[in-house]
């Protein structure tokens, strides 16, 4: 297991750890609710979607979906975790207006899955190890809305009753920046695996953040939980802040009170929303109107036949197979469509150069343009085209990018945008003799002192590349320079 690493917190009387454990509530993909038939779906009218079980009508009847059951269990194996064979539905008692049955369905001491893993890799390329404790199902609410009216409260149970993954890790984390990567490795696998699309704005997939902090080799502090944070930028300012808050409470001579806080993104600050409530205090029992979830191993057996090449595999075979370095193919990898891309546009071609291509310029201008690789203007033959050109020594890199630029504007395939430019490089040596010998004798001072100072040919060169618009060969040009100018 590969090791976090701290990012330690200077106080006033030494260094502090962080400790960060999250709580991620995944929204199930599927048509329709954990228990009832009404559709799910962003984007339909308030209460257009619930069904009597769902509006918790009385004598109503929760039917489990065998989809989303299917769903949790291709999300455990897809973490290396254990799949509980035997698991339980409990009602979690609590009492709030967009919960019109007055308790959640969850799954309390038998979640649907046990203890697995996921391989996390921090910016500069390096992994380190998540454990995870369990995922298990549960409904979701509905939606409180307090702004559409100034006398009331607004209710939409559309929301109530959607098929919620709840994956729970332990606290293995220990920098804003690790809890961060942590989540966008969960939904890269998420993705990959269809079960949650993973879509932060629209909530469809949400951390709570417990942060707590210590003396390095101290027990484990107080913690805090941040509810509900929907991006990898607020899941670090929380932490941020929230670790500071605890430092300067502590150092003033306080204590952590364990509760839970809100993040609020306006001011970059956590605040109080409630004291913590304790399993107990929820009155867990199971739910008699459902019978405990028995699945045939035989039917998790062909699950895990099925399951498609995951973010860690694809990663290991792209520099088993184009020579990639790991850190280019883990920024592939961490999308599907990205490393599809790339491998049509790799085929038959320079794989380094074209994953450079791919990882530099391209995913550059898309992120410019708030673009997914699938929105690309350019085609991944369009990029397999580019490389073919610098490969045949049509085009020089430089040229490339101008190339390239153009190709963003649609203005067709490389080929023909260079055609069409007159951009091909100037390899025909007898053009680039005359050019050469008469910028050598208009300049004789400069071709004395590359005489003297070989290194000095570079004056020339540029030279050549100003006359020609940088799309002179350049091999071609330190050759017949070194000739006439007689250095080595
Ligand atoms: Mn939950």
């Amino acid at each position: 297991m590969s090791e976090s690493k701290s990012k330690l917190i200077e106080g006033a009387t030494g260094s502090w750890e962080i400790v960060l454990g999250l709580e991620v509530h995944a929204q199930v993909a599927s048509k329709s609710k954990l228990f009832s038939g009404a559709a799910v779906g962003f984007g339909a009218g308030p209460n257009e979607q619930v069904s009597f079980v769902d509006a918790a009508m009385p004598g109503m009847l929760p039917v489990i979906n065998r989809r989303c059951v299917e769903q949790a269990v291709i999300t455990g194996l897809g973490l290396k975790a254990k799949i509980n064979e035997w698991s339980r539905f409990d009602r979690k008692n609590y009492f709030y207006p967009d919960l019109p049955q007055g308790y959640q369905i969850s799954q309390f001491k038998d979640p649907i899955v046990g203890e697995g893993e996921i391989e996390v890799e921090r910016d500069d390329g390096s992994v380190f190890t998540v454990r995870i404790e369990r995922l298990h199902l549960e409904q979701d609410a509905g939606k409180s809305i307090h702004d559409l009216d100034p006398n009331a409260t607004m209710v939409d149970l559309n929301r109530a009753g959607t098929a919620l993954m709840e994956i729970v890790s332990y606290p293995d984390m220990r920098s804003s920046e690790e809890a961060a990567a942590y989540v966008k490795k969960l939904r890269s696998i998420l993705r990959y695996l269809g079960t949650c699309d993973g879509d932060m704005e629209k909530g469809n997939l949400r951390a709570d953040v417990n942060v707590s902090v210590r003396k390095p080799g101290d027990p484990l502090g107080t913690r805090c939980e941040i509810k509900n944070v929907n991006s990898y930028r607020y899941i670090q300012q929380a932490i941020e802040y929230e670790a500071r808050r605890q430092v300067a409470i502590i150092e003033d001579g306080g204590t952590i009170r364990q509760e839970t806080r809100l993040f609020d993104p306006g001011k970059g600050e956590t605040r109080s929303m409630r004291s913590k409530e304790e399993a107990h205090d929820y009155r867990y029992f199971p739910d008699p109107d459902l019978l405990p979830l028995v699945l045939d191993p035989a039917w998790i057996k062909q699950i895990e036949a099925g399951l498609p090449e995951l973010p860690d595999a694809k990663r290991a075979r792209l520099v088993a197979q184009y020579g990639l370095s790991t850190y280019d193919a883990g920024v592939l990898v961490i999308e599907q469509a990205r490393a599809d891309y790339f491998e049509r546009a790799a085929a038959g071609r320079d794989a380094k150069l074209v994953a450079n291509w791919v990882t530099n310029e391209l995913l550059a201008r898309l992120a410019k343009d708030n673009l997914d690789i699938d929105e690309s203007p350019i085609p991944s033959d369009d990029v397999a085209g580019l490389v073919k050109l610098l490969e045949d020594g049509v085009i020089s890199s430089k040229i490339a990018k101008e190339v390239f630029e153009h190709m963003w504007a649609g203005e067709g395939t490389p080929a023909q945008i260079v055609e069409a430019r007159g951009l091909k490089q100037v390899s025909d040596t007898g053009a680039l003799e005359t050019l050469i010998g008469d910028l050598i004798a208009a300049n004789p001072g400069q071709a004395e002192a590359v005489k003297a100072k070989p290194q000095a040919v570079g004056w020339f060169v540029g030279q050549v590349m100003k006359a020609t618009g940088g799309k002179a060969n350049p091999g071609s040009v330190n050759a017949i320079l070194k000739a006439k100018l007689g250095v080595e």
